[in-house]
């Protein structure tokens, strides 16, 4: 009997909740409306109907707390408050989202599949998982950015709602709500569901600190009525005598934005002087409501002194999330800055309840128009999304975060802009096409560089040509998602379509030298030209940075795979820097001078004294024939650059060794191993030098000759014969 107590007491408490959402509704709500909520409000109950909460409490009251928040805090249509009391249904119970769309239709199942999706992303993610799942929430929006507002409120429910839950989970949820939900609700122009994310999750991240700045507002409120108070005294007459309808409040600074206020400036809570601001709220109607704004401003400003630097008028340029009103400070009572709001009641409400609220006042048309703009502004942001998670978000935080300029385009139409913009994030903004087409631009008349940083109230012209277009540089001068996003995606576009010309290209060239592009010679051109892709290679061959003549080295090296290694290994048996003077003196006891090391009579020069191995060269004097100096000579580099006729070459030889050039000719099967084999057999066993070498190979034979310089015909006779032993050759002959 207990038990059906509870349970009709809980019925009877649903009923009334269904009741008090359709009260409490912002938006009029016709008998339609009325009956799409009912049956959504009757599918919840009956979906939930066996599912309660960590605190006990019967599941469905959650639906019905978001719906709420959404049909009163935002302001939302009917189809918004049905979806809002099905977000969880597919999610958690028996009901299919083919049941859903029989039922209510594509719409809304559209934003409940949304809602659905979000709560299936992992939940155990670090920071860049969290970023990709903020992205993916994002990219929901491309259905419906109702689906965004509801898991706003569905958020705000559970952080109002988080009491039973384990610490760790509090302090995780309310990470990621200042991380991720906070700046989008700002984003929409939530403030205050905003502001409550923010406080609420101070409570969860640092509990005792909430509590102490909660407790100190709590004292300092007597203090501040007085003074709000204070302030209306001198005002009060002045606006009655107007005739105006209007009421003074104080609004308190956010608990997490005076934390953040102590943080950032370290100072202690009664150091901060503004923790509040004084609101003045009136009633007009459509056509005074901006000249009423002024005649306050001026009665105020006639009573106590503003800040000339503080006025922020956004009844004139309102913020993109469609915020209106005046700010001002003043200097207000006791000699303390304070800063007054104005604002009417329309401009109130939307202040408090965000975008939806305008479109109440706004209809038809016009409504749909707003949803449009917004849904546009929301989709730009997405379309930056093609980078890193995490840089997305920071991008996008950064953009919301980041205050706002305002721009005239030369017609005069405002253009609101993040601040730091530049002419080529103007452009973008502006219109994709206009953006690409980019030459130059003029602020207030004068050309600038595409770099300038705008600033309200500048006007912008962009001058545009066909032939333009973006380049790496630009990167560098735009700040906005947009313009990044878009000249990224342009810079690829352009690069692909430069590969895939390079490709062709490519295989055209190589094919003149006998090599096919497959992958393997894709692979192999990547790693000889030190790149990263075979994107990379193609695009370097379609602009010309990778030539006719590179190809055609790569070609040879290719062809000759074996040549550099060839090469190498004799490099490698050099003569060492650091072998033994004395040896080199007593070895190298021949001079030779030109080209053809001609015997030629000489003398060493005083001046340097140079001894056998010594780089020196020769110089042809008047009286003493040659003289041979040190190349590190100091009087070298004189007479080299005035008498350089007279300089001839001149190298130390060793005479035992004097030496004859003769060419061999190798023809065998094609491979690596085998030409290890003749490099050991040249170099190491023979000391025989080799001058010149030419191979080639054509479908797994290969034909070589080599120069090679030795000392007498019997080793000569031995090298052959040695050559001839190794595996795979098959002829050596003395040219
Ligand atoms: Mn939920």
């Amino acid at each position: 009997m207990r038990t059906e107590t509870l349970i009709e007491k809980e019925n009877k408490e649903i009923a009334k909740q269904y009741k008090e959402l359709l009260r409490i509704s912002y938006q009029n709500l016709n008998a339609e409306d009325k009956k799409l909520i009912r049956l959504a409000f009757d599918t919840a109950v009956d979906a939930h109907k066996n599912q309660r909460r960590k605190s006990g409490e019967a599941y469905v009251f959650h639906p019905i707390a978001v719906a709420k928040i959404v049909a009163s805090e935002i302001g939302l249509d009917a189809t918004s408050i049905a979806s809002a009391l099905l977000h969880d249904v597919v999610e958690d119970t028996d009901y299919t989202l083919d049941d859903i769309e029989r039922m209510f239709g594509e719409t809304i199942a559209r934003i409940v599949d949304g809602l659905t999706k979000i709560a299936h992303l992992k939940k155990d993610m670090n920071i860049s998982q969290q970023a990709e799942n903020f992205r993916k929430m994002l990219l929901t929006l491309h259905d419906d950015v109702r689906v965004i507002i509801i898991k706003i409120a569905d958020r705000y429910h559970n952080m109002l709602t988080m009491d039973a839950m384990p610490e760790h989970k509090q302090v995780k949820m309310a990470s990621e709500t200042l991380y991720i939900y906070a700046p989008l609700a700002h984003r929409i122009g939530l403030y205050n569901i905003k502001t409550e994310l923010e406080d609420l999750s101070l409570k969860y991240t640092e509990p005792e600190v909430y509590r102490d700045i909660q407790e100190k507002i709590e004292h300092t409120k007597e203090e501040q009525q007085r003074y709000i108070d204070d302030f209306s005294d001198v005002i009060r007459d002045s606006l009655d005598k107007e005739g105006l309808k209007y009421t003074v409040k104080g609004r308190m600074k956010s608990t997490y934005s005076i934390r953040k206020k102590m943080l950032s400036q370290n100072v202690r809570f009664d150091e901060i002087y503004d923790k509040f601001a004084i609101r003045i709220i009136y009633e007009s109607d459509d056509q005074n409501e901006k000249f009423l704004a002024w005649k306050i401003y001026s009665i105020v400003t006639d009573h106590f002194t503003p800040n000339p630097i503080r006025l922020r008028d956004w009844i004139s340029s309102p913020k993109s999330t469609g915020y209106e009103a005046l700010h001002i400070t003043v200097m207000g009572p006791e000699g303390r800055w304070v800063e007054v709001q104005i604002r009417s009641e329309r401009m109130h409400e939307i202040a408090e309840k965000g975008y939806a609220a305008h479109f109440k006042y706004k209809h038809g048309e016009q409504k749909e128009q707003g949803i449009e703009e917004w849904l546009n502004r929301l989709q730009e942001a997405l379309e930056s999304s093609n980078g890193n998670a995490v840089d997305f978000v920071e991008e996008f935080k950064l953009n919301l975060y980041s205050k706002e300029i305002f721009v005239f385009t030369p017609r005069g139409d405002l253009k609101s802009l993040p601040k730091d913009s530049t002419p080529l994030d103007f452009a973008f903004n502006i219109h994709t096409e206009v953006g690409m087409r980019t030459r130059g631009a003029k602020v207030n008349g004068k050309l600038v560089p595409l770099s300038t940083t705008l600033q309200s109230g500048d006007q912008v012209e962009i001058i545009t040509s066909d032939s333009a277009k973006p380049s790496q540089s630009w990167l560098d001068y735009a700040t906005t998602a947009r313009a990044r996003a878009k000249i990224r995606s342009s810079l690829r576009e352009e690069k692909k379509l430069i590969a895939n010309d390079g490709k062709e290209i490519l295989r055209r060239k190589l094919k003149s030298q006998k090599i096919t592009l497959n992958e393997d010679v894709v692979n192999k051109m990547v790693v000889y030209f030190k790149l990263q892709t075979s994107l990379d290679l193609f695009y370097r061959v379609g602009l010309g940075a990778i030539d006719n003549q590179k190809i055609k080295e790569f070609a040879s090296s290719y062809n000759n795979a074996f040549i550099s290694f060839f090469k190498n290994k004799i490099r490698r048996k050099a003569i060492p820097e650091n072998i033994d003077r004395e040896e080199i003196t007593s070895k190298y006891d021949l001079l030779v001078f030109g080209k053809e090391e001609e015997k030629l009579g000489y003398i060493l020069s005083k001046c340097c004294t140079p001894i056998p191995g010594d780089d020196v060269f020769g110089f042809l004097s008047v009286n003493e024939g040659i003289k041979v100096h040190k190349k590190n000579c100091p009087n070298a580099i004189s007479l080299q650059s005035n008498y350089a006729y007279r300089i001839i070459q001149a190298k130390w030889i060793d005479s035992s060794q004097e030496v004859f050039t003769s060419e061999i000719k190798l023809s065998g099967i094609d491979n690596l191993g085998l030409l290890n084999e003749i490099t050991e057999i040249i170099s190491d066993n023979m000391h025989v030098n080799m001058k010149n070498l030419n191979f080639s190979t054509d479908g797994g034979t290969f034909t070589g000759t080599i120069s090679v310089v030795v000392k007498n015909q019997s080793i000569l006779k031995k090298l052959i014969q040695n050559l001839k032993q190794i595996g795979g050759i098959e002829k050596v002959i003395r040219l």
